[in-house]
């Protein structure tokens, strides 16, 4: 006798969030396959090559037989390199052992959330700021709790306002600087202050640090330098963003000791390890020479005033210089349509795709989030669209 499945989901399905990004990626590839013309501005990866030196590492990896299940915690070799350019780029003293690797950035978003909340405890988390984190506070059933990144204060939190967050309910705080989506770089006062204030609550932290290396103007500063920090802080950076490597998924953290071994039993359970060989590639990565990244950076830095210049000149239309990262996220309240609206007839209509700011969260209804991880070209001809799209309203 055969029956039908259960077509039941699991209830926690309701609070598994998603990735606009994807799915608008997802719709600009049908109107492309439908003949349109589309530029992607959407997704958030850098649009250069992984460098020769990492691939060529990666394939002595391959030929040399690293093909196989591996430590879930990380071959020790990158441990070991991990934790001296984690220690080097933030000038901090890591032992290889809180050394971890993963399958990119976020699984140690998803798995630290997960190893750290119950329900009832309350995580602060940015808003806007990267999906993942509420739907990750969600999905183990945690309380989230927004601090806003205000443009006027360009996209740093208020330290009052993050003094009020915090209380015996916070477990966890996550702060990400430089910032998805704004651009926005905190200094190295506000870390400070921030510091000193999750300094007196019982708060672990995780400093989401995949940008580090992505900074315009002024100077980048870790949350994990701060007096006591380093041993409640998740610190968590990768190969995806600083070395155009997101489709190779490797990230890595210095994770306090207490998290070791739940983390590696997270990796365990699902993903088993990151490929070896990728590994190998990550190595020469960290190790290697950093003039493809710098050079990568010279681009961004030019494209970025082209991006800003061009946003400006819109009708409706404001731009904070983004201080890092690769992002904008231009004010579109004087344009006479939502933002959500916006973006989706931008793309329907104009052939752009970028995201509307509450992809993001409430904070940034007024906005959108342009990711300038393209050609000039495409990027001057993206504003030519928008003038024509938004002056024919
Ligand atoms: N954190 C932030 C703020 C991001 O913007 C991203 C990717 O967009 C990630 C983490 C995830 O990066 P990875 O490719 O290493 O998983």
């Amino acid at each position: 006798m055969s029956t039908t499945a259960d077509a039941r989901l699991a209830d926690s399905l309701e609070r598994l969030g998603t990735e606009t990004a994807f799915s608008v990626l997802a719709r600009a590839g049908e109107l492309e396959r439908a003949g349109a013309s589309v530029i992607h501005l959407e997704i958030g990866e850098p649009d250069f090559d992984t460098p020769q030196h990492v691939r060529d590492a990666a394939w002595r990896a391959i030929e040399a037989g690293r093909t196989h299940y591996c430590p879930p915690a990380g071959i020790p070799e990158l441990r070991e390199v991990a934790a001296e350019y984690l220690a080097r780029s933030r000038g901090l003293e890591i032992p290889p052992g809180r050394v971890l690797v993963g399958t990119g950035a976020k699984p140690f978003l998803f798995f630290g959330i997960l190893a750290l909340a119950n329900p009832g405890d309350e995580i602060v988390y940015p808003d806007p700021g990267f999906p993942i984190y509420e739907s990750a506070i969600r999905f183990a059933g945690a309380t989230p709790v927004p601090i806003a990144l205000r443009e006027e204060r360009d996209f740093a939190f208020d330290l009052d306002e993050l003094a009020a967050k915090l209380g015996p309910r916070t477990k966890l705080v996550i702060l990400n600087s430089p910032h998805n989506p704004t651009g926005g770089v905190l200094a190295a006062h506000e870390i400070a202050g921030a510091a000193e204030l999750i300094a007196q609550t019982g708060a672990w932290v995780l400093s989401d640090e995949v940008y580090a290396q992505m900074v315009y103007e002024g100077s980048f500063a870790s949350i994990a330098g701060e007096p006591g920090m380093l041993e409640r802080t998740i610190l968590l950076d990768g190969c995806s963003k600083t070395f155009a490597m997101t489709g190779w998924r490797c990230g890595f953290a210095a994770v306090p000791e207490p998290l070791v071994d739940p983390l590696v039993r997270f990796f365990t359970n699902s993903t088993s390890c990151v490929p070896p060989f990728v590994q190998f590639g990550a190595i020469a990565a960290l190790e290697g020479p950093m003039d493809e990244p710098a050079a990568m950076m010279d681009e961004f830095r030019r494209r970025r005033t082209l991006i800003v210049d061009g946003l400006r000149s819109l009708p409706g239309v404001s731009c904070r210089v983004p201080a890092g990262a690769f992002y904008a996220f231009p004010n579109v309240a004087g344009v006479p349509l939502p933002a959500p609206v916006l973006a989706s007839r931008l793309l329907d209509e104009a052939g752009v795709a970028l995201l509307a700011g509450t992809a993001f969260g409430e904070v940034g209804r007024e906005n959108l989030r342009v990711s300038y991880a393209n050609s000039q070209a495409n990027l001057a001809e993206a504003i030519e669209r928008m003038r024509g799209f938004i002056g024919g309203l």
